[in-house]
């Protein structure tokens, strides 16, 4: 039976996507993607077009860098405070749930001094801040831009005229942006990029060795990364490789403006079921619904033993919330079918029907 994955992460990809890369595991040249070295050329050319396909993807600038790193974005949060640490050691953070707490945490951590503007922390992060005024006294700003365990997304990015940095994990690629609004972009592949193991880093050169961290490891510098041509040491082959698969297909079909209108049918048709069907309610503020992370609970938890039974029999997997939050979250990331979530719906549908 076909399987829905409406999981958070790591995700679903296209299923072309799968079978390209399991055919690289056997024969990459010759050799098993697995077994090549990284210095090799024909993986040099991997990474060259995995950088090129996302500066085409989203129309990066040419005064940027495109670097896969490892350690996830939990890693960037620190890669991230300490590049853009300044003379002031003061950033500005919002902090709109679990993801964008972990970031502020690790900047101090790594010595910046955190002003948190804005919060959604009153209302277990259920919406996203707007009455805030950014600080200027700061090195920076950060935010982030879907909050994938509560399922709320900004619709406008903060504007300021300071440096702004972004982790957009669980967004990137699902729509358009102006990267040239963004100083430092970082987003771990496992949500709409590709398999866990990379990471990725859109950062403006100008950004790079500017750093007043007295504490600065190579590896966590983007400037070595960015003069080794993302090489400096090795990098995660695979997760790297399958990225580069995933872009060629992206922009294969039509790239992130398709994938937009894409995300956005299937969030109607998911929220507008939430919103007729009288046995379930959304959880977040309605102007700020994440398209990629959909958030829902039962109004009676009485039905809750023959919802389960009944998604779990059509096929879907992953629809549980997050442990910290409970509930239901459909995760509908680029590479999630408009079809399986017309299977949730109609799960949903037929609970409503035999219930009324
Ligand atoms: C998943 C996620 C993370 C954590 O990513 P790792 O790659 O596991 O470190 C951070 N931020 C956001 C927004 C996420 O969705």
């Amino acid at each position: 039976m076909k399987k829905h994955n409406f999981g958070a992460g790591p995700c679903i990809l296209p299923q072309e996507v799968f079978k390209q890369a399991a055919d690289a595991v056997i024969d990459f040249n010759g050799l098993s993607i697995l077994e090549v070295s990284h210095r090799h050329k024909d993986y040099e050319a991997v990474m060259d077009e995995a950088r090129n396909l996302v500066k085409q993807a989203l129309n990066v600038p040419d005064d940027y860098e495109v670097l896969y790193l490892q350690g996830g974005a939990t890693l960037g949060f620190t890669i991230a405070a300490l590049n853009m640490m300044r003379d002031t050691k003061r950033a500005g953070y919002m902090n709109t749930g679990t993801w964008a707490s972990g970031a502020i945490k690790e900047a101090k951590k790594a010595g910046i001094d955190v002003n948190v503007f804005a919060s959604s922390e009153d209302k277990n992060f259920n919406y996203i801040p707007k009455d805030y005024t950014i600080p200027t006294d700061v090195d920076y700003i950060h935010f982030t831009s879907n909050n994938t365990i509560f399922g709320t997304q900004f619709k406008e990015f903060p504007k300021t005229d300071l440096p702004l940095v972004c982790d957009m994990s669980s967004d990137i690629f699902s729509q358009e942006i102006n990267v040239a609004d963004f100083d430092l972009i970082y987003a771990g592949a496992q949500k709409n990029l590709g398999p866990a193991g990379a990471t990725l880093y859109i950062v403006k050169k100008s950004v790079l060795g500017k750093s007043t961290s007295t504490f600065m490891p190579s590896y966590m510098d983007l400037k070595i990364h960015a003069e080794k041509d993302s090489m400096f040491n090795t990098p995660p082959v695979f997760s790297v490789y399958v990225a580069m698969l995933n872009l060629r297909h992206l922009l294969a079909n039509g790239g992130v403006k398709a994938m937009a209108a894409r995300n956005k049918a299937k969030g109607d048709l998911l929220y507008n079921e939430i919103d007729s069907n009288p046995l379930f309610v959304g959880t977040t503020a309605v102007e700020d619904r994440s398209l990629m992370n959909v958030n829902f609970v039962l109004k009676d938890e009485a039905h809750k033993e023959a919802f389960d039974a009944a998604w779990k029999a059509a096929g879907i997997v992953g629809l549980n919330g997050h442990r910290s939050v409970g509930g239901y979250r459909a995760s509908m990331y680029n590479a999630l079918e408009l079809e399986s979530v017309q299977v949730l719906v109609d799960v949903m549908r037929d609970l409503a029907n035999k219930h009324a």
